[in-house]
């Protein structure tokens, strides 16, 4: 099967990794201490996908969950899950 081709402006065609990192400072199980919280979680509000282990062909767990918790409480997910993530987005900027 083909893979989908991933869209820089469309996170609905990155896969999201499974489960975080094992040193995620965030859910990992050997967590590293973050020097900068709030650098980390500024980029995950509108600037970026992914906080430490940066790549460029998914996007990170920890990162996800954040902005899942985040989006949430701010009334714009009805759930902190992937799916709702995509449905807000599909209902934003249908395809
Ligand atoms: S890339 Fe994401 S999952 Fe991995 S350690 Fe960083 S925040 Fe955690």
């Amino acid at each position: 099967m083909k893979k989908p081709q991933l869209n820089p402006n469309d996170m609905r065609t990155y896969p999201v990794q499974k489960s975080p990192c094992l040193t995620c400072p965030f859910a990992g199980r050997e967590p590293l201490i973050l020097a900068d919280f709030e650098q980390y979680i500024e980029n995950l509000m509108g600037n970026g996908q992914h906080i430490c282990h940066s790549t460029d062909k998914n996007i990170c767990r920890g990162g996800r969950d954040i902005q899942l918790a985040w989006l949430c409480s701010v009334g714009m997910l009805d759930e902190p899950t992937d799916a709702a993530f995509d449905r807000a987005i599909d209902d934003a900027c249908p395809r």
